[in-house]
Parts: C-alpha cells; sequence; structure tokens
C-alpha cells in the first residue's frame, strides 16, 4: 500500500490539548487493554525472522537495491557493540571490553563488510541518514573514529543535507571526541541519560551525573549539533515519583530538542544480567504506570509535543513538522522525517532493511568475525516480506507515527475482520473508523501497540517464540 500524506486536519491531526486526554487513560480501560505485545520497530517482527534468510539471500538484495539507480539515497546504519561496562537493565547487543585493540580488529571486519556490500550496491552509494549507534560508538578513540568515518566514505557519499547522528554516553565521550565527530560532519545526537538519581544509577550500575551531561550537552551545542535527544526509561529499579520528578525537572531544564521515554522491559527469565536487579528494587505495574503518566504530563506541561508513542520534541522539531503533516516514520532506529529509504546496516547484529527483506548480521562477534574472514556477508537471519507484509507494514508504520491511516480503496474488505475487531476499541473511545479512514483518538494513543496488533498476521506465531513486553 502506498503512503500518501494527507492534510493535518480532523481528528487525528495533533493538537496539544488532545495530548493532555492521552496522559490520564481511566484505570478500567488500563486493565481491559494490558496485554503483551511488540513495540513494532519492525513488521514482521523479529522473531518470525528465520534463518532460512542467509548471505546469498541479503546479497541478491542488495543487487536488487543497487538496481535503484545512483539517485536514489541510503539510509546507512553502524553498530559498534563495544561498551566499557554492562548497565544492568541493558537490552542491546553488547561486548564489555576495555582494550581499545579490540576496536581495531573490528574495524577491519567492517572494512570487509562494506568491500562486500559496496560492491552489490554498485552505483548506489549516496547516504541521506548515517547514524552510528551501540553499544557505545565513543569507546572507540579518535583514531579509529576518524578511520571508521574513512571507511565509509571510500564507499558512500553523505549527502550535503544528510541527517549525520551518533549515540553518546555522556560518562564516555570526551570534549575531543565531540568535537572529532562534529568534524567529520555528524550534525544530531542521542544522549543516554535513563535517570539521575543516585540509588537508581547505582542499581542499573551506570553512574552519570546531571553536569557531565550538562556540560556534553553545551559543548554539543556551541559545536552546532541540532536536533539533540535524550532518552530516558521508566519502570527501572528504586525509581519512585518524588526522584523521578527531580529527575524530569533537571532534564528539562536542559532543554534538548527531543526525548525518548522508554518502558524498561524487565525480563530476567531471559536476559541473565537482570538477576542482578533485586526483584524488590522493582515498581509495581501501577506505579509503573504512573511514572509515565507523570514523564508524559512533565513534558507536555514543558512545552514538548508527544510524537508517535514514545518520544516527545518541541514544537520546531523537525519530528514535530513532520508528525504535523502525517509525514513521520519509523526505522530501527527510531521515529524520522526521511520515509522508506532502504537501510543498510553494518557490524554485528546489524539490521538492514531493504528491497522488501530485513537481513540481521550475525550477533554474537566471533560468528560475525569469522564469517568476514572467510570472506562471506554475515547475514545470520531475515524475512523477505510477502505483498502481505508489506501492506500491512505500511499500515502499521503509519498508525504508530502518525495515529492515522487511509486503509485503501479495498481496505474494508481486505481488513474485514480486523476492522470487526477494532469495534470494541471504537467503543471504547481509542479508534474513530470513517470510511476508509482509521484514526487513534487521543485517548487511543496510550494504546497504539493495541491498535496495531490487530493488523499483526504473525503474532501469535511470534507468540509463541518469545515473551514480548507489556503494551500499556
Ligand atoms: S551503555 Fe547501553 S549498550 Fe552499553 S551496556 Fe549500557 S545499556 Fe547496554
Amino acid at each position: 500500500m502506498d503512503l500518501v500524506p494527507h492534510p493535518p486536519t480532523g481528528p487525528g491531526a495533533a493538537a496539544p490539548a488532545d495530548e493532555l486526554a492521552s496522559l490520564e487513560p481511566p484505570d478500567a480501560l488500563v486493565r481491559r487493554y494490558e496485554a503483551s505485545g511488540p513495540r513494532y520497530t519492525s513488521y514482521p517482527t523479529v522473531p518470525s525472522w528465520t534463518d532460512a534468510f542467509g548471505p546469498a539471500d541479503y546479497a541478491a538484495k542488495l543487487e536488487e537495491a543497487g538496481r535503484a539507480g545512483a539517485e536514489a539515497p541510503l539510509s546507512v546504519y553502524v553498530h559498534v557493540p563495544f561498551c566499557r561496562k554492562l548497565c544492568t537493565y541493558c537490552g542491546c547487543n553488547v561486548v564489555i571490553s576495555r582494550n581499545p585493540k579490540e576496536a581495531d580488529r573490528y574495524l577491519d571486519q567492517v572494512s570487509r563488510e562494506l568491500d562486500l556490500v559496496a560492491v552489490r550496491l554498485g552505483s548506489r552509494a549516496q547516504v541521506s541518514q548515517l547514524h552510528w549507534g551501540g553499544g557505545t560508538p565513543t569507546f572507540l578513540d579518535e583514531r579509529q573514529l576518524e578511520r571508521l568515518w574513512k571507511l565509509l566514505s571510500g564507499h558512500f557519499q553523505v549527502t550535503a543535507d544528510a541527517e549525520v547522528s551518533v549515540e553518546l554516553n555522556p560518562a564516555v565521550t570526551s570534549d575531543a571526541q565531540l568535537a572529532q565527530l562534529r568534524q567529520l560532519g555528524f550534525n544530531r545526537l542521542s544522549m543516554g541519560v535513563q535517570d539521575f538519581d543516585p540509588d537508581v544509577q547505582r542499581a542499573i550500575n551506570r553512574v552519570q551525573t546531571a553536569e557531565q551531561t550538562q556540560s556534553l550537552l553545551t559543548e554539543a551545542r556551541r559545536l552546532g549539533f541540532g536536533g539533540v535527544n535524550f532518552d530516558l526509561i521508566y519502570g527501572l529499579p528504586h525509581q519512585r515519583e518524588e526522584t523521578w520528578a527531580q529527575t524530569l525537572a533537571t532534564v528539562l531544564a536542559m532543554r534538548p530538542d527531543r526525548f525518548a521515554v522508554y518502558a524498561f522491559a524487565y525480563l530476567p527469565e531471559a536476559m541473565v544480567h537482570q538477576r542482578k536487579i533485586p526483584v524488590a528494587a522493582m515498581p509495581s505495574g501501577p506505579s509503573k504506570l504512573a511514572l509515565l503518566r507523570q514523564a508524559t504530563r512533565a513534558m507536555h506541561e514543558a512545552g514538548y509535543r508527544a510524537i508517535g508513542m514514545d518520544h516527545f520534541a518541541l514544537p520546531d522539531d523537525e519530528l514535530s513538522v513532520a508528525q504535523g503533516k502525517r509525514t513521520l516514520w519509523r526505522n530501527f532506529q527510531g521515529y524520522t522525517v526521511r520515509s522508506a529509504l532502504d537501510v543498510v546496516s553494518f557490524g554485528a547484529s546489524a539490521i538492514s532493511d531493504l528491497a522488501g527483506a530485513f537481513a540481521q548480521n550475525a550477533s554474537d562477534l566471533p560468528d560475525y568475525t569469522r564469517a568476514l574472514e572467510e570472506g562471506r556477508l554475515a547475514t545470520a537471519r531475515g524475512l523477505l516480506l510477502t505483498p502481505d507484509d508489506r501492506r500491512r507494514r505500511a499500515l502499521i508504520t503509519q498508525l504508530m507515527c502518525n495515529f492515522w491511516v487511509d486503509l485503501g480503496g479495498d481496505g474494508a474488505s481486505y481488513f474485514a475482520a480486523e476492522l470487526e475487531a477494532l469495534r470494541p476499541m471504537e467503543a471504547d473511545g481509542l479508534v474513530r473508523l470513517s470510511g476508509t479512514e482509521l484514526t487513534v483518538l487521543p485517548l487511543g494513543r496510550f494504546f497504539v501497540r493495541n491498535v496495531a496488533m490487530v493488523f499483526d498476521a504473525h503474532l501469535e506465531e511470534a507468540r509463541r517464540r518469545v515473551v514480548f513486553s507489556k503494551t500499556v
């Protein structure tokens, strides 16, 4: 299904007064819609992908993407998996190390991967979106940062108007690294903050002062970085409304352009390191919800607009502007104003999304390294999307980003079962169905994952494989 941006009129258009309505859903609704479900950073979601999709499939998709030609820009992601120590809440693919030589060896493999990928993409080499994530990209020292940039520049041309972003941990990023990133061409950054309370920080094994964070932000502003994002997490051990209020007041006073406010997915059965968190320190379900409401209200009162499912942005930030025009999009790196670019990713566990397929590299560093040393792409799993997958993906993405979708001319018959399943949500005031248009109403924004789940044809199968986090 093509996604056609509509003018931002009608009940789905974001409006500050409406946002408040989504802050305080009645407890009865929260109980009714409390379920486990995906966050839809992809559709179909990762548990539905298969190891039957391998390097040859990825190579074929790269060649297909290459045929789009030199003028079609790409989005490029590089995963830097190293961290100096492990945060107990971590849900990422990380390698704990204090040895800089490991990063050199890793860059050797990324270099090999770049050679293998670029030759298949042919003339398609323009990049309008580049993101380095991790792990901790600033685990790389200045020489290594420059080397990675040069490796990429050897194959790709970053366009003059490109969005070039990097994830930073203020506790391990020096002013010299920041200056070098800016000089290389980075213009946006995302800082992990999570919570400033000392008890919380001790429990999550991540100590980072407000002063460090403010200092890095001030320096970033001085250097000309825009679109600065802070990540916060609610539902962490020892988080209480009084201390969370303090963290919120501190970060809001710093006035970054954007916030991402994520729920902590506490899954100690699946993640051994999370077992270091005492169960007794975890906020209860209702307390966790109260923390989210508190954060949302504080953001609103400070003038930030709710963006998609879990982001907030100042009204003049490009994400706010794009949501107002219903042109916001979402990829593995988060919300973006550049919709539907093919994403080519490098590094262990990195996920590419191109030519109607997902491809993920081996997550284990030794497996990733071995593949590249043997001259093979390191693809470990992926999925070729069917026409039905593509249609549902476009629909779910539109819902998660812009709270509105036109189901298409045949939508009423194609999605007859889904539309019937939405009737209770319509009766509860969460959505409005009008012709082929489905609008998530302000009260329904809180439950948008539940709305998306109605259209997820793989959900039951995925649930047999993994335990998803709570939707509300
Ligand atoms: S810094 Fe991020 S990636 Fe590294 S251990 Fe902590 S949470 Fe995980």
